[in-house]
């Protein structure tokens, strides 16, 4: 059967996770008039093969080539006619392509960076949930999106909040934008209490079901820092219009003061299919599956001000935005890297932080002209991070030098 002429083509990228997951929600309860055309994901196969059972795209990709030849057999197994393909440039060709008008861009860390540029120079409309390709090289980005005309809508439940309160990304009128923190799992707790926190206490967040690398940022607070970032190049405003207050009960998403002192905030229940349904829909509202607020239910609205003393990382990334050029690639690069091994088990809680500060005061910034540049940056600061990080046991058997 033909796809009607109007049907929106939806590209999922990042598919089996947190946020693809909630997006194929979305996408599945509005069968007429939008569909998953290309599904794609990193490592994890048999999970891909299920969506693929579950929302027959045209196309499926595996970005590890490993497990190129177990997609392929498990498709045509299944009697599916979803062609298999993988490998990042398979995955930047089909973002870019006639295969899709829409692209969630769904996948976590740096690793998004390619088919995010690639779906923003290709003009299409850009869900944009990984926030760290806005961080390594926004100016890039939004300047493809602007050429090619591209729309971009923000996923990140603080940026979906402004570009609501806005209808656009365009702050006209604004004197300033408040992002809101949950504060994450550990407000409220001393530098000495956060030394012994494990990766099981990191990812389990109050309030949001996420990722395990985003879970990480939001207890250290390097999500909002990450999030301050991605507001400047979203909106284009400067750091010190850009403020962040902690606000328990993650159901005040952010606010926008006009010049006139009005100010709009967007509220909603912690789930992400809200934003990803406003990006589906834009500019209509279509359903998303998540329930309205009942205010007298959920009690009290709550707000403070960040810790910064014992979260330094909204500081890191204050500096990395102020110091610009090559800083918040290197700050983003370093943190995916303690992240990983806090995750393994490898390093402590507050060595994440201490890392991000070592890397950006060993890899000074510089003028970031082009991508090139960029990528550099980023390469070394992993490089450095990887390099402080203690080694790995060498495996049984190896001789002791
Ligand atoms: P997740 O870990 O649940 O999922 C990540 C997805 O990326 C998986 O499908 C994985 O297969 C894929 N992936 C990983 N490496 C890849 C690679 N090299 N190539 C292709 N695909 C790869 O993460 P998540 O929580 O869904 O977050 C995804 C992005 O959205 C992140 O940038 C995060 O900051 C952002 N975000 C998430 C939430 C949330 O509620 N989960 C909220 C706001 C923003
Ligand atoms: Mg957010």
């Amino acid at each position: 059967m033909q796809p009607a002429a109007d049907m929106r083509q939806v590209a999922v990228l990042g598919a089996t996770g947190s946020i693809g997951t909630s997006a194929l929600d979305v996408i599945a309860r509005h069968g007429a008039r939008m569909r998953a055309s290309v599904l794609a994901a990193g490592c994890n196969v048999d999970a891909l093969l299920d969506l693929c059972a579950r929302h027959r795209p045209d196309h499926a990709v595996i970005a590890d080539a490993a497990g190129y030849a177990r997609l392929r057999d498990g498709l045509r197994d299944a009697g599916l006619a979803t062609r298999a393909h993988a490998g990042g440039q398979a995955l930047e060709a089909l973002a870019a392509g006639p295969e899709c008008d829409t692209v969630v861009a769904a996948i976590v860390g740096a690793a998004g960076l390619g088919s995010t540029l690639a779906a923003a120079r290709a003009g299409k409309r850009l869900l944009l949930a990984n926030k760290e390709s806005l961080v390594l090289a926004g100016e890039l980005l939004i300047a493809a999106a602007r050429r090619s005309g591209a729309t971009i809508v923000p996923i990140d439940s603080e940026h979906s909040a402004v570009f609501q309160c806005l209808r656009s990304c365009e702050p006209a009128g604004v004197r300033r934008i408040v992002l809101t923190a949950s504060g994450g799992p550990f407000r409220g707790w001393s530098r000495d209490r956060l030394a012994a926190v494990t990766p099981a206490q990191a990812v389990a967040h109050p309030k949001w079901s996420m990722g395990p690398k985003i879970s990480v940022d939001s207890a250290t607070l390097m999500n909002k820092g990450l999030e301050v970032i991605e507001a400047h190049h979203l909106f284009g405003l400067p750091a010190e219009r850009i403020g962040v207050l902690v606000h328990p009960q993650s159901l005040v998403h952010a606010l926008v003061e006009y010049v006139d002192g009005s100010t709009l905030a967007q509220l909603g229940l912690p789930d992400m299919r809200t934003a990803l349904a406003v990006g589906l829909g834009w500019p209509e509202r279509i359903d998303s599956g998540v329930a309205g607020l009942d205010l007298l239910a959920q009690g009290r609205l709550e707000f403070e001000a960040p810790d910064m003393e014992a979260f330094p990382c909204l500081r890191l990334a204050g500096a990395a935005l102020s110091a610009g050029g090559t800083a918040p690639a290197v700050l983003n690069a370093a943190n995916e890297e303690a992240v990983s091994a806090f995750l393994q088990g490898r390093i402590g809680f507050l060595d994440i932080p201490a890392l991000v500060e070592d890397a950006l005061a060993a890899l000074p910034a510089a003028p970031a002209g082009d991508l090139q540049v960029l990528l550099a940056a980023d390469t070394d600061a992993r490089r450095f991070t990887r390099q402080r990080i203690s080694p790995p046991m060498p495996p049984a058997g190896t001789p002791a030098a």
